[in-house]
């Protein structure tokens, strides 16, 4: 497939290429151009050109552009769905679910389209004020592989929607299903040029986009270094930034939990997508009056998961993205288990067996009596392994919570409505869930505290990411 620019596909220029595999089978689905610096610098050149165009149409033309392609996309949503499966690996009703939630976002920012935007304000005998939000111009997107389309959302609706263009870089894992989604967004009505996307190598063309003087905006969503790497790059034309560095999230259960719902809401916290989510529940933290009853049915839910090929229709786990992902996720357990500070309950071994063998599948995996200075409990485990550690009350549960570099998400399953307040009070996260976990629709804002990163997605709150105000003063 070939990369997309100015509204056209673009080949490789010097026959350079980067294959996509599906990690379930390891089988060559497709390949992308390895872009250059040079495609980038073309990339930005066309959107700077789209610019003007584009931010001059009306905010609810531009709306009704994204409304048109959430259309084709659910038309299309079964194609693309499979497609995300073989290039990333998760389940087919995942892979649904996300092409769906893309069709969402770009509905929530059609819908708030017409909404009139911009502010007045009388200042008396110095005269009036009239505030309006304007484009920042052409912004840079950087997608992760975990989950591709849904983060393409967040960052492609708020910023065409405020009347930017767009270059993005899709993961080198994931790019198919993207350049699908840019191809629709061109056919519903996209100026040529108002989206771009440049396939390549985060080193080479991720950070040819971010050093680009021509980008005013790059938003990220990956890894905490990479983060650091594209603040450092950015600082030389004072580029705005939205970092998106992933999360460590606690999940509290007290007491008087509806247990058999709380044993549901870790088991998809954890396992949704092999647990390669930011918001995954990455740290279980259970009251002991109840722990062990928990662990008991977890543990059977967990056994019962189907482990297999995400096109399978039985499948509820698939496998990870890559082999490094699964390397990087067996050392942490092995680790855990080498130095005695945890139990391995059940899982904490890759999956063996022929129809296994040329993919990346890891087990389900539970961890308990884990020490809370475990790897599994300070790192991100970007993976299907869940620490679980027993609490005697709430004031412990909330100081272990707080006990990690991120602060993304964090949910309590109570009954107790102070206990809610306590912990939306004292727990350091961007978002707190009672009773659910890992939702994040379009209409409310998305982002983290700590090292979790800067800048919110979705929401209206987006928009203001992704425009800048001007204000016209009239002195009578
Ligand atoms: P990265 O941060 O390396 O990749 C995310 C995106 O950034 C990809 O498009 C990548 O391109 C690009 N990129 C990589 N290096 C640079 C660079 N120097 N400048 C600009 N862009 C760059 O994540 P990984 O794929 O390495 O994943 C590693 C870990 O990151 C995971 O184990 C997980 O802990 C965390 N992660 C968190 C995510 C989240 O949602 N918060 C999402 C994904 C990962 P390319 O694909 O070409 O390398």
């Amino acid at each position: 497939m070939e990369m997309r620019i100015g509204g056209r596909e673009i080949a490789s220029a010097d026959d350079a290429w980067i294959e996509v595999r599906n990690p379930a089978t390891g089988e060559l689905i497709d390949r992308v151009p390895a872009g250059s610096a040079g495609d980038v610098a073309d990339a930005v050149n066309s959107a700077a050109g789209a610019l003007d165009v584009w931010k001059k149409k009306g905010m609810r033309e531009r709306g009704m552009i994204l409304f048109h392609a959430a259309a084709k996309v659910r038309e299309r949503h079964k194609d693309l769905a499979r497609i995300l499966t073989m290039e990333q690996g998760k389940p087919l009703r995942e892979a649904i679910d996300e092409v769906r939630g893309y069709a969402n976002i770009l509905e929530f920012y059609a819908g708030i389209s017409a909404q009139p935007s911009g502010e007045t304000a009388r200042l008396g005998a110095s005269g009036d004020a009239i505030v309006v939000r304007e484009p920042l111009g052409v912004c840079g997107a950087i997608i992760p592989w975990n989950m591709p389309v849904l983060i393409m959302g967040w960052k492609t609706g708020p910023a065409l929607l405020a009347g930017n263009t767009l270059v993005i870089k899709p993961a080198s894992a994931t790019p198919l299903t993207s350049l699908r989604l840019a191809a629709i967004l061109d056919e519903a009505g996209l100026p040529p040029g108002v989206l771009n996307m440049v396939t390549g190598r985060g080193r080479v063309v991720g950070e040819a986009l971010v050093k680009n003087p021509g980008i005013k905006k790059i938003s990220f969503t990956g890894n905490y270094t990479t983060g650091e790497r594209i603040r450092e790059l950015a600082s030389a034309h004072l580029k705005d930034l939205t970092l998106e560095l992933g999360g460590s999230d606690p999940m509290i259960v007290m007491d008087d939990a509806d247990i058999d719902k709380a044993v549901e809401g870790a088991l998809r916290g954890r396992f949704y997508n092999a647990g390669q989510t930011c918001t995954a529940v990455k740290r279980l933290y259970v009251h002991d009056r109840i722990v062990k009853d928990f662990i008991a049915k977890l543990k059977t839910r967990t056994d019962a998961l189907n482990i297999g090929n995400g096109l399978g229709p039985k499948t509820d786990i698939g496998p990870l993205n890559s082999a490094e992902q699964r390397e990087l996720v067996a050392r942490m357990v092995d680790t855990t288990r080498e130095r005695g500070e945890g139990t391995v309950l059940t899982g904490g071994s890759p999956v063996r067996g022929k129809a296994y063998e040329t993919g990346h599948f890891y087990h389900p995996t539970l961890v308990t009596d884990v020490v809370p200075d475990s790897c599994l409990v300070t790192e991100e485990v970007f993976g299907p392994v869940l620490p679980v550690l027993s609490v005697p009350d709430l004031d412990t549960a909330i100081t272990r919570a707080n006990s990690s570099r991120y602060g993304l998400g964090a949910s309590v399953w109570t009954k107790n409505i102070s206990t809610v307040k306590r912990v939306f009070d004292e727990v350091q996260a961007g978002i707190v869930w009672v009773n659910r976990h890992l939702t994040v629709p379009p209409e409310i804002p998305f982002g983290g505290n700590r090292e979790s990163g800067i800048g919110r997605e979705n929401g209206s709150h987006a928009l203001d990411q992704y425009s800048q105000t001007r204000t016209l003063f009239l002195g009578w």
